[in-house]
């Protein structure tokens, strides 16, 4: 459906190509998407302080007269200075402005101004502004949205062209929300909400707005999550006919632990009902969900079905295809792995025989659920750290077959109200058990003078069989940029050459391609290296039980969740285990961070921990959590909406399961609008 809303930007009031090229930036290319651009703060020019009373350095508004004539200055780097001063009858304020002869002509002697900015006493102790916003004071006196710019695009501008927007289109933004939810949360029209979040009045009027807007936003994302995870459990053609799951456990080397024993019996009660299981295996990093998902496996591939395993990374996917076929050397099952890095040939081969049967495990990574794979009879479909894969992923791997079994695999402990929302409606199983003989790893903080020292342990742990990771600096949040790979190559070159010349070194990082990658971690799990100098590649699910030092350079870096992950690392085998983390980091955030790691081993309390220092904005990022990133909401403080949301969207579901009816359709372009970019 097309509407005013979908003209390019490029064609609003005082918008030309440049301007909108811009926007673009922004990610802003319809009328639509520019309404749907909100601010992400306000300046308060509604609040206009006496110069004498403003607080300093923090943004006020305060109304002034110049009271002397311009003065003019070239600094040495030819930089204009234009200062001035104004008073508010009973004090005075500098004002100083850069490079803007503009600003000579447009504010008159005598006449009275508001000016917004940071007040800071000068060299003099005379308080003063710097370059500071100005309005005529009848311009004033309400809040200015401030948005996310870009260069050449600031948020004066931005507010301009939503202003023609809103004044043009305004009036084509539809109601979306049902007319009895609307009264019942006593919500803001559509229409009035957008203007509203734009240029409210005052505070009360951009609460109201946000409401709304927030939750018009989670009911989106809940009718996105429970369209895309289904309603109820469904009849499946795979109920398994035999549990093979005891005879399994006598073949692996170690005995289960009561909780993977009882998580194995819940999955096989749901895979024997004749409904298909839809089942989420929480466990922390170590507590052996592989080996779960192994006794599932081999008795579907008992009762003559296929199974899918996918992992979120080529290393992962490749480490879990020799894991299973180590797992099941002596059976004759058959595993074929199925990356991005398979010769095409092979991948049709692969594809050729998953789709005739002659496959029982497929293993690979997003390359088992993109379009054209084919299975005879998938029975069970697992997801491996599922905290990177999103609903809208989970719900392709269900679409493969013909309703199989969904068993995902999350190492990321969350609170109770978060997975209601992230997993929808699975089930849970909790490995809530270590492995017998497990130590807690002893973490410890370090500053970088410490490196000789460390070292040395690494050397003396190496020297006793055992092997190390070195995480190294990382330069940006994201990952696999260009800088961390020279980084990480530099370390690598700088230990090998000098204090590790006589150890065997190797290097992995996320722009080595896959094949390198593969050997890299080949050698590393065989013992053939002594010490890994890696990147985050290396944080999730890579299982080498003779490492037991993990270094983490730069530690400061890194979220909570993301160094428990990294720590996970080691600690995988009997012997005593080390992690340190070196920083010189001062900030007190990341102090408490560290400290946290260096008081528990427990992923749990980390995770609570990471969800109150960092607020789920980031911890449910786009990457993270395959949920879309929300515009407003916020999952942690707008819990009381998102339960009111979550309660309606089942309401429209039961009775539109599929949100087709006439009065639907608004809110299921809605959905797929919201889920659009995560797909
Ligand atoms: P995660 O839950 O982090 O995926 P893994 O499945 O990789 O953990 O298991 C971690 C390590 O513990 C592996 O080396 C695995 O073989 C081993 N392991 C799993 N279960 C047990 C057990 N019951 N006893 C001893 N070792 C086990
Ligand atoms: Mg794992």
């Amino acid at each position: 459906m097309t509407s005013e809303l979908d003209k390019n930007v490029q064609y609003l009031k005082g918008i030309g190509e440049k301007k909108a090229a811009l926007f673009a930036k922004l990610k802003v290319f319809t009328v639509g998407d520019l309404l749907a651009f909100y601010p992400r703060d306000y300046e308060r020019w509604d609040r206009v302080y006496p110069i004498g009373e403003a607080p300093l350095d923090t943004d006020v508004c305060v109304a002034a007269s110049l009271i002397s004539p311009f003065t003019v200055r070239k600094t040495r780097a030819g930089l204009l200075v234009f200062s001035t001063v104004a008073a508010d009858g009973d004090h005075f304020l500098a004002l100083t402005f850069f490079n803007n002869k503009y600003v000579k002509d447009a504010l008159k002697d005598g006449e009275e101004y508001l000016f917004y900015g940071k007040i800071r006493l000068n060299a003099d102790g005379n308080r003063e502004m710097v370059a500071p916003a100005y309005a005529r004071v009848s311009e004033g006196g309400y809040l200015h949205p401030v948005y996310p710019q870009t260069e050449g695009l600031n948020s004066k501008a931005i507010a301009k062209a939503v202003r023609t927007a809103i004044d043009l289109y305004g009036g084509c933004l539809k109601e979306t929300l049902p007319d009895e939810q609307i009264r019942k949360y006593r919500l803001l029209p559509s229409a009035q909400a957008v203007e509203q979040i734009h240029f409210p009045k005052n505070e009360e009027e951009i609460h109201a707005a946000r409401r709304r807007l927030i939750y018009e936003e989670l009911l989106t994302l809940q009718l996105g999550i429970l369209t895309a995870g289904g309603g109820e459990r469904v009849s499946t053609r795979f109920a398994l006919t035999r549990d093979r799951s005891a005879a399994f456990a006598e073949t692996l080397p170690f005995r289960l632990t009561n909780a993977q024993q009882r998580a194995i019996r819940e999955c096989m009660a749901d895979m024997q009902s004749g409904k298909a299981m839809r089942r989420l295996l929480q466990g922390d990093v170590g507590s052996g969900k592989t080996a779960v998902a192994a006794a599932l496996i081999d008795s579907c591939a008992a009762s003559g079905f296929q199974s899918a395993l996918m992992a979120p990374t080529e290393v992962l996917a490749q480490q879990h295809y020799r894991t299973f076929r180590e797992f099941f050397k002596d059976t004759g099952l058959r595993i074929e792995l199925l990356t991005g890095s398979v010769t095409p040939k092979n991948k049709r081969l692969i594809k050729e025989r998953a789709a005739q049967g002659d496959v029982d495990l497929l293993i690979g990574t997003h390359a088992v659920i993109t379009g054209d794979v084919q299975f005879q009879n998938l029975a069970l479909a697992v997801t491996d750290e599922q905290h990177r894969f999103g609903v809208t992923q989970r719900a392709k791997l269900r679409e493969k077959g013909d309703s199989p079994h969904v068993l995902v695999m999350s190492a990321t402990p969350i609170p109770r109200t978060l997975s209601l929302i992230i997993y929808g409606d699975l089930d849970i199983s909790v490995l809530d058990e270590k492995p017998a003989g497990r130590r807690d790893i002893r973490t410890y903080t370090v500053p970088t003078v410490y490196h000789e020292r460390l070292y040395a342990f690494i050397r003396k742990e190496v020297a006793e069989g055992r092997q190390c990771y070195i995480v190294c600096p990382a330069v940006e949040e994201s990952k696999d940029t260009e800088s961390e790979r020279t980084a990480a190559e530099d370390y690598a070159k700088l230990l090998s050459g000098t204090v590790f010349r006589d150890l065997r070194t190797d290097i992995l990082h996320g722009k080595m391609r896959p094949k390198q990658k593969e050997e890299a971690m080949r050698r590393f799990q065989k013992g053939e290296t002594d010490v890994l100098i890696c990147t985050v590649v290396i944080e999730v699910g890579v299982d080498v039980p003779n490492a037991t030092v993990m270094v983490i350079e730069n530690a400061e870096f890194f979220g909570l969740s993301q160094l428990h992950q990294l720590r996970g690392r080691v600690g995988r085998g009997a012997a005593q285990s080390y992690c340190v983390l070196v920083s010189d980091a001062t900030n007190e955030k990341a102090a408490q961070r560290l400290s946290v790691m260096c008081e528990t081993n427990d992923g749990f309390k980390i995770a609570e921990e990471d969800l109150n220092q960092r607020g789920p904005g980031d911890f449910f990022g786009n990457r993270q959590s395959g949920l879309p990133l929300l515009k407003l909401a916020d999952l942690m403080t707008d819990g009381k909406i998102l339960y009111a949301a979550r309660d309606e969207a089942q309401r429209i579901l039961a009775d539109d399961p599929a949100l087709a009816l006439p009065k639907n359709v608004l809110l299921k372009e809605k959905v797929s609008a919201l889920f659009a970019d995560i797909s």
